[in-house]
């Protein structure tokens, strides 16, 4: 059989850790270690195994992922059918919708990790491995751009999301769901994926986004410091679908004459509302003093689309059909 190239980035993670002498586990696996301890994995695809870091999730920033995509890109150039990144799953949600808004190519990038690292009983990373490989070689899987795989289910990095603290069941896709399921050693799609417009790799990627999660009788303070320190954007993790206090709203909508401000939900699913609520700081209001919402995109994910906008140096009417785009249902 003509065995399909993958190509396998390992950034570290649960998947790569083992006791060391903290008493506890760390990032010391790398790819081939890692892709090595699946049996028959060799027989799904020629692999090409690269270590990239071995890090704890946490630690990831962004010249990280930007030397991540740069590089599966080239394997794509090199002929690989897809590519797979290993990486913890404390940040994995994030690094996935990241890499969605610059992955330009039909091919999938798939991201995976383990909730349980391998010398754990159950340990789950080899089988996560190996369904990502078996999604990764699929032609069903082009054109989704970034997809998470982990215990068998296939997310989209728009909508999923880690929902719990150890349980292999981590991963979610709040009122989405999943978008597939690899079972019997073949991917199965549910629905096609909508594609987003895709942002282009920007030059430089110092300007910074605030996310601010607003909370019972907090103090609307932080977006002034935030200004002063010269924050370009403000996301703001609201309360229901996409509301502040008074005293929020008054700074927010002084911050919006400055720099773009979204304010999204903390709730963890559903959408904002465009027209239900009429008081002040409720999102009639915000949204006719120039605050955007944030719509179906999660606060995480609005920082990250934000600051990806301002990097490409997009004006707020740019920026407002970007979030039209993304945060969309469909
Ligand atoms: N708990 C994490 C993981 O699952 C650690 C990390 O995110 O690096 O990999």
């Amino acid at each position: 059989m003509n065995r399909k190239r993958i190509a396998i980035g390992a950034l570290g993670g649960t998947i790569s850790m083992m006791a060391d002498p903290s008493g506890g586990v760390n990032a010391r696996l790398g790819a081939k270690e890692v892709a090595n301890s699946v049996p028959g994995i060799e027989d799904l695809a020629e692999l090409d195994l690269v270590t990239l870091h071995k890090l704890p999730s946490g630690s990831i920033r962004f010249e990280h992922l930007f030397q991540c995509l740069a590089w599966a890109e080239q394997e794509i150039a090199n002929g690989s059918a897809g590519v797979i990144i290993t990486q913890g799953t404390d940040t994995l949600e994030e690094s996935a919708f990241f890499l969605d808004i610059f992955w330009q190519h039909p091919e999938p990038l798939v991201l995976m990790g383990a909730m349980r690292s391998p010398e754990t009983p159950g340990a789950e990373g080899g089988a996560n491995l190996q369904a990502s490989v078996i999604t990764a070689c699929d032609p069903a899987s082009r054109n989704r751009g970034v997809l998470v795989l982990m215990n068998d289910e296939v997310h989209e990095a728009r909508h999923v999301r880690k929902m719990h603290t150890t349980r292999v069941n981590a991963f979610v896709s709040p009122v989405f769901g999943m978008v597939g399921v690899v079972q019997e050693k073949r991917v199965q799609y549910f629905r096609p994926t909508v594609r987003k417009p895709v942002l282009p790799v920007p030059l430089e990627y110092t300007k910074k986004v605030l996310l601010l999660e607003h909370t019972l009788s907090d103090d609307s303070d932080v977006v002034g410091f935030a200004l002063k320190s010269g924050y370009a954007g403000i996301v703001v993790a609201g309360f229901g679908s996409g509301h502040v206090s008074v005293s929020m709203r008054d700074a927010l909508i002084e911050a919006a004459r400055q720099v773009p401000v979204i304010v999204c939900t903390r709730t963890g699913a559903g959408s904002t509302t465009n027209a239900v609520y009429g008081y002040p700081g409720a999102e009639i209001d915000l949204q006719q003093n120039g605050i955007l919402m944030g719509q179906w995109l999660c606060p995480r994910k609005a920082r990250l689309l934000l600051g990806a906008a301002l990097w490409n140096g997009y004006n707020q009417e740019q920026i407002k059909q970007l979030l039209g785009h993304w945060g969309a249902s469909q």
